[in-house]
């Protein structure tokens, strides 16, 4: 039987950065994986989604170019099958590229799917290098970063041919259905909303709120203004109550809000997004399954570790964690650390993306949320309309929100809706790590023409409208 430091469970993003870390702590450490290197992120996720929808937006981009000079932008041919292929090779050229990393690093990577059996030994099955295909590791501490997987929607039908997941659009050759119906209002509907209207594809999105119910409110009439205008039908308060075949289609019934009766449309496919669920009762045999939530994901305390001491979890799997990949890496190399002796960093500043055109960004306290906390704050907000590189790019709507500390003047959060939103919420991210303050931010000379400049505008709105003070 090997024996390893550390044993992880899951090769995401989570696990591959849990890997990475335990190397340069000097442990010997061991990755089981079940599926592929890179997990959802890489496979079934990030990459897979950005890759579609950058196509999406050329797709776009050049149908309405005429401003540019471009002509016949409305009868350009377009090869669902070319996207397809580059995406499967982004994912493919990735996954080669973070194996042999792994590998490098001296870190021992097994195909199969791992049974914790106790703190110190897990069982792996379906094992591509053992004799047999079953092996035994033995671990001086285990960490899981085994993620999750899409959820059904819980109605009649969400088992038929043409009810899909995520995972089915994502992966192999995917799926360009002419009439889509997407259920869910949060980051993985809205992406596919984007891409598949900008790739001609006829959507409806069926959402149980409001698109974004739990961002700034702004953001998500915004989203839902521009979703309309791209000719996504969004309908809201909506929940699917049933789907049933319908020759090479789906039908899908559907109720609205407090109305009794049932409307119902046919499409050729369905996008069920509005969940993913925990695998850990698969994970652990029975004797050795830590406290798990109401839901199935892991407990832990503030030191990554479960109910069952050796045995941590970080990422995806774990109670109340922000489901993005940089978090999961984030605390899964934190988890490290204290395994190592350590200690976890205090706080985390996780900023949250959404992928759409434009983009939405976010980091620390909304406005809102501030209120809710009882947190005195001045906020400031800079529109995109004067703003050149915005004008020339054609952005529609846009904007950035800064919220400060009315006592101290720190920056505790920012909100930015507008193209490369994704990259410079980066600057934020910094500034409310470091907790700077307005004067320190108001320092920085910014560049000309960017996107940036209206940090300036929102903080010079927090002065002169809010009445922050700058030194
Ligand atoms: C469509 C979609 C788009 C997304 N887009 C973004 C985005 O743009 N930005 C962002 O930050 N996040 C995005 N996410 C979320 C992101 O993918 C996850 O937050 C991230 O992958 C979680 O990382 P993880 O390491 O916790 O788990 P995962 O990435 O889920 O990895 C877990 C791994 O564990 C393996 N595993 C499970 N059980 C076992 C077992 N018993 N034995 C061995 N291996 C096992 C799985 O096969 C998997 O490879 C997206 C998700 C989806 C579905």
């Amino acid at each position: 039987m090997d024996k390893f430091d550390l044993v992880i469970i899951g090769a995401g993003p989570g696990g591959t950065a849990a890997a990475f870390k335990a190397k340069q702590l000097g442990m010997s450490v061991c990755i089981i994986e079940k599926a592929d290197v890179g997990g959802t992120c890489l496979n079934r996720g990030c990459i897979p989604t950005k890759t579609l929808l950058h196509g999406a937006n050329l797709v776009a981009e050049v149908k309405d170019g005429s401003r540019y000079g471009l002509s016949g932008g409305e009868n350009i041919g377009f090869d669902f099958g070319a996207l397809t292929a580059w995406k499967n090779k982004v994912v493919e050229t990735l996954r080669t590229g973070q194996t042999a990393g792994l590998k490098k690093a001296g870190v021992t990577l097994i195909q199969g799917t791992a049974l914790i059996e106790s703190v110190n030994s897990v069982n792996v099955t379906g094992c591509s290098t053992c004799e047999g295909g079953t092996c035994k590791i033995e671990a001086k501490n285990i960490l899981v970063t085994a993620g999750t997987i899409p959820e059904h929607v819980p109605v009649e039908g969400h088992d038929l041919p043409h009810v899909y997941t995520s995972d089915a659009f994502l992966e192999g050759e995917g799926l360009f259905p002419k009439k889509l119906a997407i259920i869910g209002g949060g980051v993985i509907a809205i992406e596919f909303a984007f891409i598949y209207s900008a790739l001609g594809s006829q959507v409806t999105l069926l959402v149980r709120r409001t698109p974004f119910a739990d961002m700034d409110r702004e953001i998500g009439q915004n989203t839902t203004l521009l979703l309309k205008k791209k000719g996504v039908m969004v309908q809201t308060l909506t929940k699917p109550v049933k789907f049933a075949t319908e020759g090479d289609g789906v039908r899908v019934w559907t109720q609205t809000g407090e109305e009794t009766g049932q409307k119902s449309l046919v499409v050729d496919a369905v996008l069920m997004a509005a969940g993913r669920k925990s695998t850990a009762k698969e994970i652990f045999s029975s004797g050795a399954l830590p406290a798990l939530d109401e839901k199935g994901y892991i407990k832990t305390n503030e030191n990554f570790e479960t109910s069952v001491k050796g045995i941590y979890a970080a990422g995806d799997i774990v109670s109340g964690a922000t489901q993005l990949a940089h978090a999961a890496s984030a605390t899964a190399e934190a988890a490290v650390e204290i395994i190592a002796g350590g200690h976890a960093p205090h706080k985390f500043v996780i900023p949250a993306c959404v992928y759409t055109t434009p983009e939405i960004a976010q980091v620390g306290l909304s406005e809102d949320a501030a209120k809710k906390q009882n947190i005195p704050v001045i906020c400031g907000k800079g529109v995109f309309g004067a703003n050149g590189k915005a004008f020339l790019e054609n952005q529609e709507r846009g904007f950035i929100k800064l919220v400060f500390s009315a006592d101290t003047q720190v920056l505790l959060g920012a909100q930015f809706y507008c193209n490369r939103a994704t990259d410079t919420i980066a600057w934020a991210a910094q500034c409310v790590t470091s907790a700077l303050t307005a004067a320190q931010i108001k320092e920085a000379v910014l560049p000309h023409p960017s996107y940036c400049e209206t940090i300036h505008t929102a903080l010079n709105d927090a002065v002169l409208r809010g009445g922050l003070k700058i030194g």
